[in-house]
């Protein structure tokens, strides 16, 4: 580390990956300041983290929490503002260095894009906004000359082993999944899963929302595309290859057919702090590996047929434009109403589906083509969501 502290906003400070990015913090308080925090409905939370961190500011994007957070902030010298748009103009603040996008879904779309015209530094949770708008957020990082440090774990595993290879062509690269609780599970069982069974993944700890897609295999999805943003990849360069274990986060193979790996205990924290604190490797004190544990490590095929998210996300890819921003908003409709028990576990594909046939197409989107496509793509899930009811 430098002898200058990193300054960070946290978007989504309140959710588990911000929270566990102030755990990463708390603990290399010599290496990290907390400079903005940012939730959206948890008021108490928000301000403990606020009295705790002591940043210049905090926004809470739910508006009427605005006078209580306010007021409870008001013995802190630290200012207060809520709603969206105080979020996307609060990461534009010159003292910040790095903003680390952990807000869930297309809601950290705008916040992420200004943090990057702003020139800030950015390491990306929020996956979503590279799923809906890749071709521009990455066009404008190289344009400002932002780097996206990855936080998902696969792709902080591909960048890991890239270090010191940059200038190497990637042949493929291997995105491993847990398959997550319902692996090995038929249509027919999936028929009559609820969400308190989908919430329950084997081996990480996450929101609700990237639960269910892991439960759903559309998390792999969505970082399939995610993947080819950030590394520049081609379709037929990404592969995803299930790993119940999670010990092996990815891989990379070289064109000399070398593959290189990371490998970790399944802990967030990791990969947040390597994104945070790259180019440097940080002291931690978390869990080690041990081979004792784990006698073995396993691999297999993804099984698309049942778990349909997968191929539509490839084949969103594949078509690209805004269809994966299609993909993403039919996506977080179905998922939403799975958690409200309002469809089952398959009709979540079903919408997906149905909104790639229907919502018109347009090869090379603009942002207000992708805000349209969000905003019709989520009023034509819900009318198919009415219909299959
Ligand atoms: P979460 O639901 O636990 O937290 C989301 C955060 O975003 C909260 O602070 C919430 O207050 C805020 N938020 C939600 N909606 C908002 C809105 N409309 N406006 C402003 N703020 C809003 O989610 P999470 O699991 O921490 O995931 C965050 C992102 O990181 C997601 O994109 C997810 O895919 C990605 N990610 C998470 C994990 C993980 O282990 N949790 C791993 C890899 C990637
Ligand atoms: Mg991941």
């Amino acid at each position: 580390m430098g002898e200058k502290k990193k300054n960070i906003a946290i978007l989504g400070s309140t959710g588990s990956i911000g929270t566990q990015a102030l755990d990463v913090i708390r603990a290399n308080s010599d290496a990290f300041t907390v400079e903005v925090l940012t939730g959206s409905s948890n008021a108490d939370l928000l301000i403990k983290q606020a009295i705790e961190f002591n940043p210049n500011a905090v926004v809470i994007a739910d508006e009427s929490k605005y006078q209580y957070v306010k007021d409870t902030l008001q013995p802190h010298d630290i200012k207060v503002y809520a709603g969206a748009k105080a979020i996307a103009e609060v990461v534009e603040m010159h003292s910040i260095d790095l903003v680390l996008t952990a807000i869930v879904g297309y809601a950290g779309l705008e916040s992420t894009l200004a943090a990057i015209k702003s020139g800030k530094q950015i390491a990306l949770a929020n996956k979503e906004t590279l799923v809906v708008a890749g071709e521009l957020v990455t066009a404008l990082a190289k344009e400002k000359g932002v780097n996206l440090y990855p936080v998902d774990s696969e792709h902080s595993a591909i960048f890991q082993c890239l270090a010191g290879e940059f200038h190497n062509p990637i042949e493929k690269i291997y995105l491993t999944a847990s398959g997550g609780p319902f692996r090995g599970k038929d249509r027919e069982f999936l028929s009559t899963v609820k969400k308190e069974q989908a919430l329950k993944h084997p081996n990480w700890d996450m929101g609700a929302k990237i639960t269910i897609d892991s439960a759903s295999l559309m998390n792999k999805g969505l970082e399939v595309i995610e993947a080819k943003w950030l590394f520049g990849l081609k379709a037929e360069q990404i592969d995803v290859i299930v790993h119940p274990q999670s010990i092996v986060h990815s891989i990379v193979q070289f064109t000399d057919g070398s593959m290189k790996a990371q490998m970790g205990l399944p802990d967030m924290k990791l990969p947040i702090q390597y994104a945070m604190g790259y180019p440097d490797r940080m002291k931690s004190d978390f869990p080690r590996f041990n081979f004792i544990n784990y006698p073995q490590l396993t691999f297999e095929q993804a099984d698309t047929k049942t778990f349909r998210n997968l191929a539509l996300a490839f084949e969103a890819m594949n078509k690209g434009g805004n269809a994966p921003c299609v993909l993403n908003a039919a996506n977080e409709v179905a998922v939403e109403a799975f958690l409200k028990d309002k469809i089952g576990f398959l009709q979540m594909s079903d919408i997906v589906e149905q909104c790639l046939q229907t919502v018109h197409f347009i090869s090379r989107p603009s942002y207000t083509d992708y805000v349209e496509t969000d905003k019709e793509t989520r009023r034509v899930a819900n009318l198919k969501m009415r219909n299959t009811q």
